[in-house]
């Protein structure tokens, strides 16, 4: 009997976060032999687990972009997903809300790019408003922008769903495997790791905030990614009648600021 030995896969997806997840389970209806890989120990374990879970529209996306439309098209593929596979979403709906007078004065045109990014369901509202749904405020809004459309979506279901999707179609998951560099070949690459080599015709650099030093493992130099470290403060259910919707800042030039959800 023989056995097969590093076999060369058709495709190699390094990182099993969201996106490689997704990549990897859609090329699974295909007839390829797929391998999805990650350094850490479980899939989504990198950015993808630890997020603000939001369910985005895309309403804030800069118009015109790349992120514009993919944002806007991953809300109707995500919201169509998680309806047939279970995934928990709810749909709490934004505000926006103003504390100034300056910030007051940006949401017509944070209202207009909602509408350039194709999502026409913002409207701008009195504090009055504000306070009726989100009554545990502070004291000091003076008016806010309405995003019925955003939801919240339980972010380790989504990938969990996503990979176990992945390898039901045949696609091999190998956990453990952080790729330190590659050798590239005529008719295929290796990846090295310390777990390691694998062997691919075609290789999908989806390692999120490692997505740099493997473009540069290829002999590249095409971006840098400088991360900027968040903080999230996980309350208890019970302070979850305080904030039945997302509250959001008015965005500044350094992102998206403190929200609530
Ligand atoms: C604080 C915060 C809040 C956010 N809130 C939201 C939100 O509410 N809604 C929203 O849509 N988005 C949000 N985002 C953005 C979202 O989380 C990311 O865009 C998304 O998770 C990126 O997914 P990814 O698959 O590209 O990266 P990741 O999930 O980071 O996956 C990359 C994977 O690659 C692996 N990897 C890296 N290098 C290697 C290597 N050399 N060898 C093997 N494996 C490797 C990592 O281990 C990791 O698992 C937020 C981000 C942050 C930081």
């Amino acid at each position: 009997m023989s056995k097969v030995i590093n076999p060369v896969y058709d495709v190699a997806v390094i990182g099993a976060g969201i996106v490689g997840s997704a990549i990897a389970r859609q090329l699974g209806e295909y007839n390829l032999n797929v391998v999805l890989v990650d350094s850490r120990s479980d899939v989504g374990d990198g950015t993808s687990k630890a997020n603000t879970a939001i369910l985005h529209t895309g309403f804030d996306a800069k118009p015109g972009t790349l992120e514009s439309r993919l944002v806007s098209r991953g809300y109707t593929l995500l919201s169509e997903y998680a309806k047939a596979t279970g995934i928990p979403v709810e749909p709490t709906g934004a505000i926006l809300v103003a504390w100034d007078k300056e910030q007051l004065d940006v949401l017509p045109s944070l209202k207009k790019k909602a509408e350039e990014n194709g999502y026409k369901k913002t409207e701008i509202v009195d504090e009055a408003y504000v306070y009726h749904h989100v009554p545990d405020l502070g004291p000091g809004v003076l008016g806010g922008l309405t995003v019925p459309g955003e939801s919240i979506i339980c972010t380790w279901t989504t990938n969990l769903a996503l990979a176990t999707e992945a390898v039901l179609r045949g696609v091999e998951l190998k956990l453990g495997h952080k790729i330190t560099s590659v050798e590239k070949g005529l008719s295929h690459t290796t990846l090295k790791s310390d777990a390691g080599e694998i062997q691919a015709k075609l290789i999908i650099n989806a390692a999120g905030l490692g997505g740099d030093y493997i473009d540069q493992m290829f002999g590249y130099d095409r971006f840098h990614i400088t991360p900027r470290r968040g903080e999230l403060i996980v309350y208890d259910k019970q302070a979850r009648p305080l904030v039945k919707k997302i509250v959001l800042p008015v965005p500044t030039a350094l992102g998206k600021g403190v929200l609530v959800s």
